[in-house]
C-alpha cells in the first residue's frame, strides 16, 4: 500500500473508529462527560466534517473547532481598517487572499468596496503583490497580510524583496497571528474544559513540535495531525491513549511533514522582518505577544505608517456568535442565524465566509446532524 493510501484506507479507518469508541466510552465514564478535543486548524475542521467524523464519533467525543481559520480570527477592527485602505481610492490598489475579500466589517467589506469602484485584487501570494507593484509603478499597492505562521514567511520574503528592489509603491498591512498564544488563552478559560488538542499540520511544519511543549505543563495530551481521515483518527486515538495512561505529551503524528524545530529557513525569514507584538483576535480580544509587526528596518514598507488610517470602533452584527465558535464555546448549530439568515451565499460572519470557517464546514457537511449537549461548558 502506498503511503498516502494508508491514510485513506477504509479498513484502517474502521479499526481506528472501533478502538476510539472503546477508549472514549471509558473516558466518558471516568470524566462523567464526553472528552472534548479541539482541532486548532481550519483545514482540520473541514476534513473532520467532510469525512463525517462528527457524526461517526459525536456520541463518544465532543469535537470542537477552535481559532484555526486565519480569516475568521481577523478582528473586526482590522477588517474595518482594510476597508479604509480600499476607500483611499485614487491610485491605491489593495491586494489580499480570496476569502478575506468577502468578510464583512462593521459597515462594508472589501468586496463591497470593489463593487463601488475600489481597486481590490485577489492574489495568490504576497509575491504576486510585489510583481503587480513592479509592473504598475504609477499605483500604490497595499498588500493585506493575513494568516498564521504558515503564510507569514511568504509575506516576510515579499517585504524583503520589495526593500531590495527599492520598491517605493509597495507596502503591507500586517494582520498575521501566532497560534500558540491563543491556545494558552483557551486553556486559562475556566468555562472551557479541553481534554486534548489536535494540533495544526501546516503551522507545525513551520514552528515545529517543540513550540507546543508548554501544553505538557497544562497536563494536556496533544497530537500534531495531517489532513487525511486516518491521520485525524489516529491523532484522536493517540490522545485517548495518553488520557488513559495519564500522560500529557505533545506527539508528532505528522512526521512526514513536521520536524522537531520546524522549518528554520522560514522561521528566520519571519525573525528578520517581524517583531512579536500584541494582537486583537475576533472573539478573544487582545492577546499578548500573539501578533507580528514589521520591524524598524522595514518600517517604510508598513502601510499603517504610510497611510495612517485612524483606528475605528467596530460594530458587531447582532446575533452572530463567531467569537464564541472560535473559542470552542459554541458550535455553528448553536447560532440562531445558522442556515437561516446566514449561509455561504449571504454570510453574516467570517466563519460562514471562509472556506476554512467552522460555519461553512458545518453548513456544507454537518448541518443535518442532531445537536450535541454542551458537556464542555458544564
Ligand atoms: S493555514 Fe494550515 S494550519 Fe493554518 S488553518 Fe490553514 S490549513 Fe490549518
Ligand atoms: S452562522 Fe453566521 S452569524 Fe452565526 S456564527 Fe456562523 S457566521 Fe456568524
Amino acid at each position: 500500500m502506498k503511503d498516502l493510501e494508508k491514510f485513506r484506507d477504509p479498513g484502517i479507518a474502521k479499526a481506528l473508529i472501533k478502538e476510539i469508541r472503546i477508549m472514549a466510552a471509558r473516558e466518558t465514564e471516568r470524566l462523567g462527560r464526553r472528552a472534548v478535543f479541539m482541532e486548532v486548524c481550519g483545514t482540520h475542521t473541514v476534513a473532520v466534517s467532510r469525512a463525517g467524523l462528527r457524526g461517526i464519533l459525536g456520541d463518544y467525543i465532543d469535537l470542537r473547532s477552535g481559532p484555526g481559520c486565519p480569516v475568521c480570527v481577523t478582528d473586526y477592527g482590522d477588517v474595518d481598517r482594510m476597508v479604509r485602505f480600499a476607500r483611499l481610492r485614487g491610485n491605491v490598489t489593495v491586494g489580499t487572499f480570496g476569502d478575506m475579500v468577502r468578510v464583512p466589517g462593521s459597515d462594508s467589506s472589501l468586496e463591497r468596496e470593489r463593487a463601488m469602484g475600489a481597486d481590490v485584487r485577489i492574489l495568490y501570494s504576497p509575491a504576486d503583490a510585489v510583481r503587480y507593484a513592479l509592473d504598475n509603478p504609477q499605483r500604490e499597492v497595499v498588500f493585506l497580510g493575513v494568516g498564521f505562521e504558515t503564510t507569514a514567511p511568504a509575506t516576510a520574503l515579499a517585504i524583503k524583496e520589495a526593500k531590495a528592489r527599492n520598491l517605493e509603491n509597495f507596502s503591507v498591512f500586517l494582520a498575521h497571528k501566532l497560534v500558540p498564544p491563543a491556545m494558552e488563552v483557551l486553556l486559562s478559560d475556566p468555562e472551557l474544559k479541553i481534554d486534548g488538542f489536535i494540533l495544526p499540520g501546516h503551522v507545525s511544519a513551520i514552528i515545529g513540535r517543540k513550540a507546543y511543549t508548554f501544553l505538557e505543563g497544562y497536563g494536556l495530551p496533544s497530537v500534531i495531525a495531517g489532513f487525511e481521515p486516518n491521520d485525524i483518527l489516529d491523532a484522536i486515538r493517540l490522545i485517548l491513549k495518553m488520557m488513559g495512561e495519564g500522560e500529557s505529551r505533545v506527539v508528532n503524528g505528522y512526521t512526514r511533514v513536521v520536524r522537531e524545530d520546524g522549518n528554520m529557513i522560514a522561521r528566520r525569514q519571519m525573525e528578520d522582518v517581524f517583531t512579536v507584538c500584541d494582537a486583537s483576535w475576533r472573539g478573544f480580544g487582545a492577546i499578548p505577544r500573539s501578533g507580528m509587526a514589521i520591524s524598524s528596518d522595514y518600517k517604510d514598507l508598513d502601510a499603517s505608517q504610510r497611510f495612517l488610517p485612524a483606528p475605528v470602533t467596530p460594530r458587531i452584527p447582532t446575533g452572530c456568535v463567531c467569537g464564541e465558535i472560535l473559542k470552542g464555546k459554541l458550535t455553528p448549530r448553536d447560532c440562531r442565524l445558522f442556515a437561516k439568515s446566514c449561509d455561504p451565499r449571504r454570510p453574516v460572519g467570517p466563519c460562514m465566509v471562509s472556506s476554512e470557517g467552522a460555519c461553512a464546514a458545518y453548513y456544507q457537511f454537518d448541518r443535518h446532524l442532531k445537536g450535541v449537549a454542551d458537556d464542555a461548558l458544564q
